[in-house]
């Protein structure tokens, strides 16, 4: 059998389906900015919960002291310190660690968690040497970075819904996990309080505007994806007149959770029903870094069983599920030779078996349309945003520097991704009005931001 033969309906298809042309890309940007809209005319108007940060105030560069940053999202936790030295002295010192979470703790109860964390930051905080130096009387500050699903209460506290990735502690649910953590380090008479608790997209965004006052939005792309803004106060209705002084608010997008017109095809929506949370993160499923490799094997899936991609022997492996994850798509990809020898070893090493040129090139094909789908409707949804603040600035917003800081390894880490993201900016905005779109990623800032933000919101000040 001749694999070209019934293989290349599936791929013609499946580009057709996945494709992005400009209108599709400007109706999703479209369909974005609606669901901004209506998330900030009342809580559940819309896919898009656009919650409110209660970050008010962002870094300006005058901060000064020293500040902690503690970061829990996955199964590390990142502990940072950072002298700061005002306009002149910007960022002196910083120090961090990273901590593994033993599995056990990750199915216990909160408060050996919580002890744990604050366990590994005492022994952090005892390190500090005399570079780092604490004024007198005064506590140490940390800004926390917490990425599971909660509800923020204010600045400095904030209830969790639910735990995810892979955590089932009891006992946390319900609570204000600020007070779960300041409790934990008052029971080892630990000196520090938490600042601020912010998500990490709104951390990304503090840390870049410390340098750059132009900062304006923070993408994350990474094993999932989000993105937060600087919103005008009086833009938010759902804020009734709780207007703060400075007439700003970062709002958090929560945007993996937007679905409307999105070019899905059977595959995703296979994908999706099997997934932990059918009918949900749609948007997140089509783009970001957890979900790309498996879509191309169930593409692949769909070819193997039609009899032609593998030929007789299609290996078993080919049916476990997230077998195939990004980093390999990434690495294929970079495969620019005559004969894939890359793409060939690539694939041995994943499913065991050998796999002839065309099949490779066939398999390339799939990775590219479907990375090429994500990394433009990411940049369709960087657009919603923009436009977004465009309108309410009456067309003033573009014509001043703007920059987008993006965060996440899978922006980090893919060319062709980043590539794609890119292009649907400027085919969206134009090239005149694209060039005062930044679009960067400045590894410095990022890790730092809670801490500024520990800083912006001192009790101190
Ligand atoms: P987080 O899990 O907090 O999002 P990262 O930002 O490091 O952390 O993102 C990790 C994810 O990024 C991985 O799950 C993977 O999907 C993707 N990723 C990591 N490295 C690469 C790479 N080289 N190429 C493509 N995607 C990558």
């Amino acid at each position: 059998r001749s694999s070209s033969l019934s293989v290349t309906p599936i791929l013609t298809n499946l580009q057709n389906t996945c494709a992005t042309p400009l209108p599709t890309l400007r109706r999703v940007a479209d369909a974005i900015t609606a669901d901004m809209r209506a998330g900030l005319a009342v809580d559940g108007g819309s896919d898009l919960k656009m919650i409110i940060s209660f970050v008010d105030s962002l870094p300006t560069g005058d901060e000064e002291g020293l500040f902690y940053a503690l970061d829990l999202g996955g199964t590390n936790f990142r502990v940072l310190r950072v002298h700061l030295g005002g306009k002149e002295g910007r960022v002196i010192d910083t120090e961090f660690e990273r901590v593994t979470i033993p599995e056990e703790l990750m199915l216990g109860t909160s408060e050996e968690l919580f002890d744990f964390i604050a366990l590994r930051l005492e022994t952090f905080v005892q390190k500090e040497g005399g570079r780092f130096h604490l004024p007198q009387g005064r506590n140490r500050e940390i800004g926390f970075t917490f990425s599971f699903p909660i509800k923020q209460t204010s600045i400095d506290s904030g209830t969790l819904i639910t735990w995810t990735k892979g955590f089932a502690v009891s006992g946390t649910a319900g609570r204000d996990v600020v007070a779960c953590l300041n409790e934990a380090m008052e029971r080892r008479r630990l000196d520090m309080h938490v600042s601020a608790l912010v998500n990490d997209t709104v951390g990304t965004l503090a840390g870049a505007r410390y340098w750059d006052d132009d900062v304006m939005v923070a993408v994350v792309l990474g094993t999932g994806t989000n993105a937060c803004y600087v919103e005008r106060a009086d833009a938010i209705q759902k804020l009734q007149g709780q207007t703060p002084s400075s007439g700003i608010m970062v709002v958090n997008t929560e945007w993996g959770a937007f679905s409307n017109g999105l070019p899905l095809t059977e595959f995703d929506r296979e994908m999706d029903v099997a997934s932990l949370n059918p009918g949900e993160h749609i948007f997140e499923k089509t783009i970001s870094g957890m979900y790309l490799g498996e879509i191309v094997r169930r593409v692949l899936v769909s070819m193997a069983d039609c009899g032609a991609l593998f030929g007789e022997s299609v290996p078993e492996k080919l049916s476990t599920p997230f077998i195939l994850r990004s980093p390999d798509l990434c690495a294929m990809q970079q495969d620019k030779s005559d004969d894939l020898e890359a793409v060939g070893s690539i694939l041995r090493d994943i499913f065991g078996v050998s796999v002839n040129l065309s099949a490779r090139k066939m398999i390339l094909e799939v990775c590219d349309t479907i990375v090429k789908r994500g990394g433009r409707l990411a940049g369709a949804g960087i657009v919603g945003i923009l436009q977004k603040m465009e309108q309410d600035t009456n067309g003033l917003l573009f014509e001043k520097r703007t920059v987008v800081e993006m965060d996440g390894s899978l922006y980090e880490h893919y060319p062709q991704y980043r590539g794609y993201l890119q292009d649907a900016v400027i085919e969206l905005l134009g090239s005149e009005i694209s060039k005062n779109v930044i679009i960067q990623h400045k590894k410095d800032g990022s890790g730092i931001g809670a801490a500024l933000l520990a800083a912006v919101y001192s009790k101190y000040k």
